[in-house]
């Protein structure tokens, strides 16, 4: 089912108008379809404006945009990693207030017992630009008294957040199971690049278990669990995303590759649309029909 019949529609009908700057202004300056004709939009749902990879690699807004441009991504999620949170609050402010019509900022959360960084993230999300959080369990421990602190503030101003759980999934158990109205976005369906139909198997598992549970699709290379999870889950909880951007073999390559993949599915048009941006609009709270 389409999302809403034009761009200018969306945007009438959604509650983003009612939230902050940011899409505000993408009312104004994308183009507006007023054919009539029902286009959906399509979320890239994982962009880093800086990776955790070794070189810690950084994208400006600029080459994100122009991927998207090429590739044909309407909206993308934007953020940073390997850095403070303090930092990527920064940084994805500098690029939202580039191109607000196209990125969505969510901010890092990198908590520490010993240092408070609640009340930064806090104040970011009550602000209302930035709408979710993104965490990486290779830069902050699961712990229960590290992590839950975000997770119980992300329950109560109702934004997701996007974990990394680098395949623990005894961890991702926990944190679905104690913090049941915090919608958790499992990054990479539960191990980035992961071969092991098993474990992969676990996280569906738990996403049918816990409805607060979706599964990002960014970096999965087991194409078939995807199906099977349609299946299971269902694409309402399914998010795509390409973990971009990515050089190899090329920037713009290797997105439309990303977008390719879920186009080539077995799986009906209806719920394609689900996981290429009608899932993560829903989760933003943007639902078409009903004013802010
Ligand atoms: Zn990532």
């Amino acid at each position: 089912m389409p999302w809403f019949t034009s761009r200018r529609e969306f945007l009438r009908t959604s509650g983003y108008l009612g939230f902050g700057g940011v899409v505000a202004s993408w009312g104004e300056t994308a183009d507006a379809d007023d054919t009539g004709s029902r286009k959906k939009l399509v979320v890239d749902s994982h962009v880093h404006l800086k990776h955790g990879d070794a070189a810690k690699t950084e994208y400006t807004a600029e080459v994100i945009v122009r991927v998207m441009d090429a590739v044909g991504i309407d909206l993308s999620i934007v953020f940073a990693m390997s850095t403070t949170t303090r930092r990527s609050i920064e940084m994805a402010r500098e690029a939202v207030a580039q191109y607000p019509d196209r990125l969505i900022p969510y901010v890092y959360a990198l908590p520490h017992y010993q240092r408070l960084v609640i009340k930064e993230i806090e104040e970011v999300l009550v602000g209302g630009l930035f709408k979710g959080i993104k965490i990486h369990a290779g830069e902050c421990t699961l712990a229960d008294y590290v992590v839950d602190p975000v997770l119980e503030l992300a329950g109560q101003l109702g934004v997701p957040c996007l974990i990394d759980c680098l395949g623990n999934i005894s961890a991702a158990r926990r944190m679905a199971t104690a913090f049941p109205k915090t919608s958790l976005i499992i990054a990479h369906m539960g191990r980035y690049l992961c071969t092991d139909p098993k474990l992969v198997d676990q996280f569906i598992a738990l996403a049918e278990e816990c409805e607060n549970v979706f599964l990002d699709l960014s970096g999965v290379v087991l194409v078939d669990k995807i199906e099977e999870a349609v299946q299971r889950v269902g694409s309402r909880r399914m998010i795509w995303g390409t973990d971009g951007p990515h050089p190899k073999p090329d920037l713009v390559s290797f997105a439309r590759e990303e977008l390719e993949k879920i186009r080539r599915l077995e799986i009906p048009e209806e719920d394609k649309d689900n996981l290429l941006g009608g899932t993560i609009l829903g989760l933003l709270r943007i639902k078409p029909g009903k004013s802010a």
